[in-house]
């Protein structure tokens, strides 16, 4: 799998990529993760890539050509067998879910365009994107936290970045629901016990509980979720 981020700030994302379980997977060569400069694209002596909006209005907007050369200069440094599948990190676009980075999880190559200001010419967005995709219903300053959100929550899916599968197809969203409570040493904290069944070391009634705890924590923190889940699935 490899991701290449398109960016004002590349410095901000190699920070974060660096560190962690991402970090870790980088180093061990599991993903191929790459931070690209818009800037250096430029075609000004003084590296402006924004311009004011036609028809008036606040804030500048990316122009369309230096982003459109930097996609160029990616897909013309790697062994292209197909066009790498290119998303625009934006306000406007689907909401990112569980399924669809499992989904991004099984490409090959992600293109990952970040925007700024006002965001980008949208003739760049018909030239080369293949879909828009936002982390929520809110309006950031960059593209460059959503792109770093979804680069982390692919990576993390990927083979071999976490110990076992089973650490991510247990996790809330994976299957539709949210995550049992979670319990760790000591037995005791400020009065509080860990409940017993997680310490009797009956494997198959700690399941049970482990699926009765989710499915009644999903009803009552996303009852949207628990009642899609009982849908597909049918009452437990
Ligand atoms: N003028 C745009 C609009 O109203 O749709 C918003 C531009 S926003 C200030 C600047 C950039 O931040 C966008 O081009 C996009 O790349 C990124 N961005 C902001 N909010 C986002 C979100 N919720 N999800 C993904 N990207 C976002």
């Amino acid at each position: 799998m490899r991701i290449d981020i398109l960016t004002l700030f590349p410095e901000m994302c190699e920070v974060v990529l660096n560190e962690s379980i991402v970090g870790r997977a980088r180093k061990n060569q599991l993903v191929e993760l790459y931070c690209h400069n818009i800037r250096d694209y430029a075609f000004n002596k003084h590296r402006r890539v924004d311009d004011a909006p036609y028809g008036g209005g606040k804030g500048m907007v990316m122009q369309a050509e230096p982003i459109f050369q930097c996609y160029q200069a990616v897909c013309n440094q790697s062994n292209l067998s197909q066009k790498p599948y290119v998303i625009y990190l934006s306000p406007q676009g689907n909401v990112l879910t569980q399924q669809k980075s499992i989904a991004y999880s099984q490409m090959d190559h992600i293109i990952l365009l970040c925007g700024h200001y006002e965001g980008v010419d949208e003739r760049v967005i018909e030239a080369i994107v293949d879909e828009e995709v936002s982390i929520g219903d809110y309006v950031l300053t960059g593209g460059e936290l959503p792109a770093l959100v979804l680069t982390d929550s692919i990576v993390r899916l990927c083979d071999g970045v976490l110990s076992d599968a089973e650490c991510f197809e247990q996790e809330s969203h994976y299957h539709g629901l949210l995550e049992y409570p979670q319990y760790t040493r000591p037995e005791v904290w400020q009065e509080r016990t860990v409940p017993e069944i997680l310490l009797s070391g009956h494997h198959a009634n700690i399941e049970k509980w482990k699926l009765q705890q989710s499915l009644e924590r999903t009803k009552q923190k996303r009852i949207d979720l628990f009642e899609e889940y009982i849908a597909k699935n049918g009452e437990k």
